[in-house]
């Protein structure tokens, strides 16, 4: 998997010019996720960035999970997020919790505290924002913020300890008031926040800020590239400050890259949470979900999200991706693993009347059309089938050519069957159909004798497996989700999934286990259901249909 991201990019030029010039003798990247819900596309592509960089120019990676926020993180993320980047295909040299530097940055605080750098403040919330001022008005400063060193340094360890409640008091950096660059306007440094943290229990009730955090963080690590989305790119100079006036021996680079939108696609965590914690999905590995769990079940291979991440490659400049380049991946990946099948999602009974009673014949079927070194299969054949409810029409429209009363088709692998007789229920349903077949036209025969337009698949009714289908359409409506003024919980595709009782030949999947890939003839990729499948039933879910058909709304 080296070169991984081997696409030309700024950052990679920007890493090039740095080992040439001996700023560094080698890099240090890291992932540094927040522990507070499952990984999605969008974080496949800063992974596949930096453990990429990483491998290519034989430098290191850290994983290191941003847990500064007690309230909204659990480990039960921080075990799916390890899953995850190990799925993807990448290792990391180190693991770290930022809160294993609790002691170190608050250490660090009480340096700018010491320097006149940073004050505890009394103001709430509400009044901090009001005075920070606009883009276009300085703000005011605190009346907290000329208090003397040695209050400062004696209310902050009282914060520590304890002795405040949550939101009575905070310690923020004693920068600029009036900067253009509202980030500059006194941040905040460090919280109050009686709560338990998943890693450091109840040692501490104050939790430093990321804006404060992640700088220390990467110093700490060495990280030498420090690569993030361009909501960022305004904080980069206070980064930068808090580098420098926290006397860090290691001064990091910080360089932004667009982050990854997908059309119709929700990609926050927060977002992602709703959808989960509001019962519109079944979890957070629901097969429709962006998560790097939910397409796993769903049936992606990680090597068609790396192609895909590959291919979109790091730019300076926001953009949303079609969704189907990522499903043209996944085809392109599948196509030559996955063992081709005959399966029938919509049953409609097919009997051959002048086929004998108990007759069973063993049809010698090709495993990849494509590729002839897969060989070829065993599939059972006998007077009654399966075959797609869509194969058959009483009153064809203008150029349907599949069955209709009166025409001939193949049975792929098989024989020619022409319709005779529509057999229906009392409500006039269409049920069963009755044909006859031509045993000189067998597959493989050399049959010339006629031509018939179209070949439909089928399944051997006594021997089929009876199986659930999965089939799935974007769980977003609108191609845009994050436009202003729509909400997402408003644009749910009342039709993203579709459940469907039919069967499979048994040959393919009778040994098929969770996650394994079958090609179901002209109906796409399908995968085994891990959630849903049971000893007696398999379960699949549609990966990606053989060709598009959905057409994003407007
Ligand atoms: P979300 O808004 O989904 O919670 P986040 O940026 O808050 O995303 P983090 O856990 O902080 O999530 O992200 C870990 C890393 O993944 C960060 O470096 C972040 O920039 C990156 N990342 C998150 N979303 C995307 C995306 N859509 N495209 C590219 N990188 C992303
Ligand atoms: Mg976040």
């Amino acid at each position: 998997m080296s070169n991984e991201m081997n696409s030309s990019n700024f950052i990679r030029n920007i890493i090039i010019n740095d080992l040439e010039t001996g700023k560094h003798d080698s890099i240090i990247t890291r992932f540094p996720p927040e522990p507070n819900g499952y990984l999605h596309i969008g974080h496949a592509k800063s992974i596949c960035l930096n453990f990429g960089l990483a491998e290519d120019f034989n430098g290191r990676v850290n994983l290191r999970f941003d847990d500064t926020n007690p309230l909204k993180e659990d480990v039960e993320y921080v075990n799916s997020i390890k899953e995850d980047v190990k799925w993807l295909g990448f290792n990391w040299n180190n693991l770290y919790f930022a809160s294993d530097y609790f002691d170190e940055m608050y250490n660090r605080a009480i340096l700018l505290i010491k320097k006149g750098k940073a004050y505890v403040c009394d103001l709430n919330q509400d009044q901090i924002r009001e005075y920070r001022g606009t883009l276009t008005e300085p703000g005011v400063e605190s009346p907290y913020r000329n208090r003397s060193i040695e209050e400062n340094l004696e209310l902050f360890e009282k914060m520590k300890n304890g002795e405040f409640e949550d939101g009575e008091k905070v310690l923020r950096a004693k920068i600029d008031m009036s900067s253009p660059n509202i980030n500059f306007r006194d941040p905040i440094i460090y919280r109050i926040s009686h709560s338990t943290h998943h890693n450091t229990g109840d040692k501490w009730c104050i939790y430093p800020m990321y804006a404060f955090a992640h700088p220390i963080e990467d110093a700490i690590e060495g990280i030498t590239h420090s690569i993030c989305t361009l909501e960022f790119e305004d904080q980069r100079s206070l980064y930068d400050w808090f580098v420098r006036e926290c006397e860090m021996e290691n001064v990091p680079r910080q360089i932004e890259f667009a982050r990854l939108n997908l059309t119709n696609t929700v990609m926050s965590k927060r977002k992602l949470k709703q959808l989960v914690d509001e019962g519109v999905v079944d979890g957070w590995d629901d097969p429709r979900m962006p998560t790097i769990s939910g397409v796993r079940r769903r049936g992606y291979t990680s090597e068609s999200i790396r192609n895909f991440c590959r291919e979109i490659g790091v730019s300076k400049a926001d953009s949303t991706v079609d969704s189907q380049l990522l499903d043209y991946f996944l085809r392109e990946d599948l196509q030559p693993k996955a063992p081709l099948a005959m399966g029938v999602l919509r049953p409609l009974k097919l009997v051959i009347t002048n086929y004998p009673e108990d007759k069973v014949e063993m049809l010698e079927i090709e495993n990849n059309a494509k590729d002839e070194s897969k060989g070829t299969r065993l599939v059972p054949f006998s007077r009654e089938l399966y075959i797609e409810q869509d194969d058959f029409m009483e009153e064809p429209v203008k150029k349907y050519f599949r069955l209709f009363p009166g025409n001939e088709v193949r049975l792929k692998g098989a024989y020619f069957v022409k319709c005779n007789d529509v057999i229906k229920d009392e409500n006039g349903n269409v049920v069963e159909i009755h044909c006859t077949y031509d045993p000189e036209t067998k597959s493989g025969s050399g049959f010339t004798g006629r031509k018939v337009k179209s070949t439909i698949h089928w399944v051997d009714a006594k021997n089929a497996v009876a199986c659930e289908f999965r089939l799935f359409e974007p769980l977003i409506l609108d191609d845009d989700p994050e436009n202003e003024g729509k909400h997402f919980l408003e644009q749910i595709n009342p039709k993203s999934i579709e459940v469907l009782q039919g069967f499979s030949e048994p040959t393919q999947i009778k040994d098929a286990k969770v996650l394994d890939k079958f090609q179901f003839v002209r109906n796409g990729f399908f995968s085994v259901d891990s959630k849903y499948s049971t000893k007696d039933k398999l379960v699949f879910n549609r990966v990606v249909p053989l060709k598009s058909s959905f057409k994003p709304q407007k």
